[in-house]
């Protein structure tokens, strides 16, 4: 990584998922307090170039405010309303810098999450780190079903969890059991490698939307999952293609995009959680700060089926 590109300091307020709003509620309405922890960690991590990313209008506007009432020296960077926004290394949470904020004025932890799909009242809620999803659907309004399944993350990148497991994550989404985005999640790891073998036309639509791969081109060892998954469905390791999943994200933009309904994402980030938990890392990729954006939100939203669970978020 060139010296200049080390002395960087990206704030991630542009990471919300579909149905998520947590990182630009927070550029909002904790906009003096997003500035200031950005100031907190640069100085800890001797960052001098800071930037902000930001997908919204709003959340724009706001934080420019902040950064003129501070006097601070922080770049405002604006990115198309997409998923994943791909962000240069090393970028920080809005909620780790409103939580760098708290520490330096000694305020207690908390946390934020939104609560979306089949709840009540969708909203942003501020609260300690230790909910569960019942007690935060609970603070939602309850759930609007009974079979109601949590998905932390939210689509496509998250996870089913328990409704008695603690969320961490920045977006609890609340689905139907019977709807595609859980049932996919709950398809087998094994029947993924099976349809891959059989259905992968090799068309590398998946591998052209990689955010990974775009910024490993120019390196020549890029992530690309349709090969990895050629290389899973053959059985032919040749050492390299696995490795390369250590860039993973789990953006899931694979999935969202495959022409087969494929999930190249169940397999590769297996391979990279296997190989990680066998001690190796991922080479820093050096993308030189905030680069490219993904698919279209609203897009990605209706190819999810989220579409009707599209609402304003209660206040
Ligand atoms: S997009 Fe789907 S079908 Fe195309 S190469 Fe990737 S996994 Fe295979
Ligand atoms: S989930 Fe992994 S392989 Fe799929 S698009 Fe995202 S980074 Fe690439």
């Amino acid at each position: 990584m060139a010296a200049g590109r080390a002395a960087e300091l990206v704030g991630d307020c542009a990471s919300d998922p579909p149905l998520g709003a947590t990182a630009r509620w927070l550029a909002i309405a904790r906009s003096d307090e997003v500035v200031y922890g950005l100031g907190a960690i640069a100085l800890e991590r001797r960052a001098r170039r800071l930037k902000l990313a930001v997908r919204h209008e709003d959340a724009h506007a706001a934080l420019a405010q902040a950064i003129a009432r501070l006097s601070a020296k922080v770049e405002l960077v604006r990115l198309p309303d997409a998923w994943p926004p791909m962000l240069g290394a090393p970028a920080v949470e809005v909620r780790e810098l409103v939580a760098a904020s708290d520490r330096a004025r000694g305020r207690a932890t908390r946390t934020w999450v939104t609560v979306a799909g089949a709840v009540e009242r969708p909203r942003v809620l501020e609260v300690a780190p230790d909910l569960t999803a019942t007690e935060l659907v609970a603070q939602a309004g309850g759930a609007a079903i009974d079979d109601w399944v949590a998905v932390a993350g939210g689509a496509p990148s998250g996870r089913l969890v328990e409704r008695d497991a603690i969320v961490r994550e920045s977006l609890l989404l609340i689905l139907p059991a019977a709807h595609e985005v859980v049932r996919r999640l709950r398809t087998p790891l094994a029947d993924w490698l099976l349809r891959a073998a059989s259905a992968c036309e090799g068309c590398r639509v998946c591998t052209d939307a990689c955010p990974p791969s775009l910024a490993g081109r120019e390196t020549g060892a890029a992530l690309e999952p349709h090969a990895l998954l050629c290389t899973l469905a053959s059985g032919h390791d040749d050492g390299i293609e696995l490795a390369r999943s250590l860039a993973c994200t789990g953006c899931g933009l694979c999935d969202a995009m495959c022409p087969s309904a494929l999930s190249p994402r169940a397999l590769v980030v297996d391979v990279r959680d296997r190989l990680r938990a066998g001690g190796a890392s991922a080479k820093a990729t050096a993308t030189g700060g905030v680069v490219a954006s993904g698919l279209d939100t609203a897009l990605l939203t209706r190819r999810l089926g989220l579409e009707r669970y599209d609402r304003p978020l209660a206040r």
